[in-house]
C-alpha cells in the first residue's frame, strides 16, 4: 500500500519515518546532529555535490533529519517535494524568489495578510525595486481588473485571513493570476493541508509558518515551501547560497510534532466553532468572527469552498470596550494565554491593535473592521467550557 493514497491521519504518522539502517531500522528517526556526512567514495561526494545523486554532505545544503519532515510535509500537501527552512518568514522570502520577482517587478499581495509579509515586500524587496500592492483578494471579481492594472509578477495570498478570517477562493486567484502570467504563493498555514491543498487548484507554491499548527506544540520555529519538483530544486539551490536552512533539532521536533496535526486540527476548529457560537448566544460581545456564523461577510464563499468542513481554529471577539479594558480582559484571564502564535496545545490570546495591525494607522485599522476592542483567540487543546468559562469571567473584569 502506498502512503500517498492513505488518508491524512495515516500519511501524519508514518510519513519521512523507518528509512532503512543496518543493522537496525530505529521507528522513529533519528535527530542528525552533524554539520557534515562521511563520503565513502570521492566518486559518490562528486555524484552528491554535482547534483546527479541525492545525498548528504553539508547540514547547510541538506540533512536527513530535515529531508525527512520535508518529505512528510509534502506528502500532506499532495506536492512532489518540500523544502524546510529556519522560519515561515525566511520560506516566504525563499518562494518570492522562486516565483523569480526581480527589480522593477511588482507583487500583488492580499491586504489581510500577515503584516510582516508586507513588510518583506514592501520593506526589503522594496529596496531592491519591487513594488508591493495591496488589494482586497476576497472578491473574486476584482481579480481580473486588478491584474490587468497592476501586471504583478507574483501574487501572494491566505487562504484564511488574520485575525478576521476573510476567506480567499484559492481556485478562482489562481487562474486569474495564470491568464496573466503572474505566479501565485498561497500561505496555507491558517488552513493546514487538511483543509486546503492549494497546489491542487493551481497554486505554483505553498508557504507554512511549521511553527504554528504543523509543529504545534509552541517550541519549535521553522517554514516550509512546497511545489513541483523542479521549483523546489531552484529554491535548495538558492538555500545552499542563502544558509536560511532548518536545523535538524527543530526539524526533528517540527516532524513529531505533525504527527498528531490532524487529531489536534480537528479537535482545536471543532472547540473554536463551539466557542463561536456560545460567545455569540451569550450576548456579552459586541461582534463575534467565525466565518461559519451567518453574519461573516465571508460565509457563503465558505460553505461553498469547504462543504461540510470546520474552516479552521481561530475565532475573534469584539469585546466592545477601548484599549484600557481589552488591557483589563488579557490581565484577568486565567487559562487562555495573552500571547502571540497560533496552533499551539493551549489557547491563546492575541490583541491586533498592538501587535500584529500595529504598524497601520488607527483610521486604516478599524476601517479594515480590525476595532480598538477585537481579540484573536487561536483555540487549543483545552475542554470548550472551561475556556468559555474563562473568557465569560475575564469580560466581567472590564
Ligand atoms: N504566515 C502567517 C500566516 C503567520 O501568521 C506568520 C507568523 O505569525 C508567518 C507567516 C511567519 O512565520 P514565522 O513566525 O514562523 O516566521
Amino acid at each position: 500500500m502506498e502512503l500517498r493514497d492513505c488518508a491524512p491521519a495515516t500519511v501524519a504518522v508514518h510519513a519521512g519515518e523507518r528509512r532503512r539502517e543496518r543493522p537496525f531500522t530505529p521507528t522513529v528517526g533519528p535527530i542528525y546532529a552533524s554539520n557534515t556526512f562521511v563520503a565513502p567514495d570521492p566518486e559518490e561526494m562528486d555524484a552528491i555535490l554535482g547534483g546527479s545523486l541525492e545525498g548528504y554532505t553539508y547540514t547547510r545544503h541538506h540533512n536527513p533529519t530535515v529531508a525527512a519532515f520535508e518529505e512528510a510535509v509534502a506528502l500532506l500537501e499532495g506536492a512532489e517535494a518540500a523544502r524546510a527552512y529556519a522560519s515561515g518568514m525566511a520560506a516566504l522570502a525563499a518562494a518570492l524568489l522562486g516565483a523569480g520577482v526581480a527589480p522593477g517587478d511588482r507583487v500583488l499581495l492580499s491586504r489581510d495578510l500577515y503584516g510582516a509579509t508586507v513588510s518583506l515586500v514592501r520593506d526589503v524587496f522594496g529596496r531592491f525595486g519591487v513594488e508591493a500592492v495591496t488589494a482586497d483578494l476576497t472578491d473574486p471579481s476584482a481579480y481580473e481588473p486588478l491584474l490587468e492594472r497592476h501586471r504583478p509578477r507574483a501574487v501572494v495570498a491566505e487562504t484564511l485571513s488574520n485575525p478576521l478570517l476573510r476567506v480567499v477562493d484559492v481556485g478562482a486567484l489562481a487562474s486569474a493570476a495564470h491568464a496573466h502570467g503572474a505566479q501565485l504563493i498561497v500561505d496555507n498555514t491558517f488552513t493546514t493541508p487538511l483543509l486546503c491543498r492549494p497546489l491542487e487548484l493551481g497554486a505554483d507554491l505553498v508557504v507554512h509558518s511549521a511553527t504554528k499548527y504543523l509543529g504545534g506544540h509552541g517550541d519549535a520555529t521553522g517554514g516550509v515551501v512546497v511545489g513541483p519538483r523542479e521549483r523546489i530544486r531552484d529554491l535548495y539551490a538558492r538555500q545552499k547560497l542563502l544558509g536560511d536552512n532548518l536545523g535538524p533539532f527543530e526539524a526533528w521536533l517540527l516532524h513529531r510534532g505533525l504527527k498528531t496535526l490532524p487529531l489536534r486540527f480537528q479537535r482545536q476548529s471543532a472547540s473554536a466553532w463551539r466557542l463561536a457560537q456560545e460567545l455569540r448566544d451569550s450576548g456579552r460581545f459586541r461582534r463575534v468572527v467565525h466565518p461559519l456564523l451567518p453574519d461573516h461577510p465571508d460565509a457563503e464563499r465558505v460553505r461553498r469552498l469547504y462543504p461540510g468542513r470546520l474552516p479552521g481554529a481561530v475565532v475573534s471577539v469584539d469585546l466592545g470596550c477601548d484599549r484600557e479594558g481589552v488591557f483589563r480582559f488579557l490581565r484577568a484571564l486565567r487559562l487562555v494565554v495573552p500571547a502571540t502564535t497560533v496552533g499551539d496545545v493551549y489557547t491563546l490570546c492575541l490583541y491586533p491593535w498592538i501587535a500584529s495591525h500595529r504598524s497601520l494607522p488607527p483610521e486604516e485599522r478599524e476601517a479594515m473592521g480590525v476595532t480598538e476592542g477585537l481579540v484573536r483567540f487561536a483555540v487549543g487543546l483545552e475542554e470548550p467550557g472551561d475556556l468559555l468559562a474563562d473568557i465569560l469571567q475575564a469580560a466581567e473584569q472590564i
